[in-house]
């Protein structure tokens, strides 16, 4: 697992080697020497040239970016098959950002790991995925190849965020707001779309009753069949007549 924030999920008390070390300690037989000849070479592969020095370091006295190289070596301490990284970069500045994704990329190409990245960014999702889950209010609601997701988006909420990303090109334009809030988990219907409180302007008898996923093109599933007829109330240009636009 590799959290969002490093200066949390660090142990501020422990050295940045002990933490490596410490899930080799559970899942791996290995003596003091070679877990140590383990660990500078995880400092390495991340990316930290001053691996000696920064094994007896606490993490107090590195950089943020420095941080997140570090929580990332603990997630591959023990040759993972899965790492799941919750908004790796979103505590970090653009640049920084920037090299952790790399870094990632090139790890997961090295060691063959597979990623689940949790992001709301879709720059970083358009950057780094090979196959987006679009999930809103705790369920999924989009399911595609990345390229297709971003060339033909179907859902509504997909589409709405797509929508809502500040473009040159509409200098001019409003910028879309997705209306209303997220629902509360814990308060949630179990049945209905619960996307549907926030298009207000798509009619009652428009919704599907208890939207399902439907497969809409090879590898693209959609919940709800709204898409085909579900439009911005920008779009409208008359009575029961709009411009569908998908983004
Ligand atoms: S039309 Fe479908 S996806 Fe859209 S809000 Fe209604 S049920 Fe949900």
């Amino acid at each position: 697992m590799i959290f969002q924030d490093p200066m949390t999920a660090l142990n501020p008390l422990a050295t940045i080697g002990r933490q490596i070390e410490e899930p080799m300690d559970y899942h791996m037989k290995l003596s003091a020497s070679d877990k140590k000849k383990r660990t500078l070479e995880l400092l390495r592969r991340v990316g930290i040239k001053n691996e000696q020095r920064v094994y007896e370091q606490y993490p107090h006295e590195l950089s943020g970016g420095m941080r997140q190289r570090v929580v990332i070596a603990i997630a591959l301490a023990c040759d993972p098959l899965l790492l799941l990284a919750d908004e790796p970069t979103t505590a970090l500045d653009v640049t920084i950002q920037a090299q952790i994704l790399d870094l990632m990329k090139e790890l997961q190409n090295q060691m063959k790991t597979g990623i689940i990245l949790i992001t709301h960014d879709l720059g970083v999702v358009a950057e780094m995925a090979d196959r987006v889950v679009v999930m809103y209010a705790g369920e999924v609601v989009e399911v595609a190849e990345v390229k297709e997701l971003f060339e033909n988006p179907l859902h509504p909420y997909t589409r709405s965020l797509l929508n809502s990303i500040p473009s040159n090109m509409q200098a001019k334009q409003k910028l879309h707001v997705i209306e209303g809030i997220v629902p509360s988990i814990q308060n949630l219907d179990r049945e209905g779309c619960r996307f549907a409180p926030r298009v207000d302007w798509i009619p009652e008898e428009d919704h599907e009753k208890n939207p399902e996923m439907h497969e809409a093109a090879p590898n693209h599933f959609v919940r709800c069949t709204c898409y085909k007829t579900f439009y911005f109330p920008e779009d409208r240009v008359g009575e029961n007549e709009y411009v569908a636009t998908n983004s």
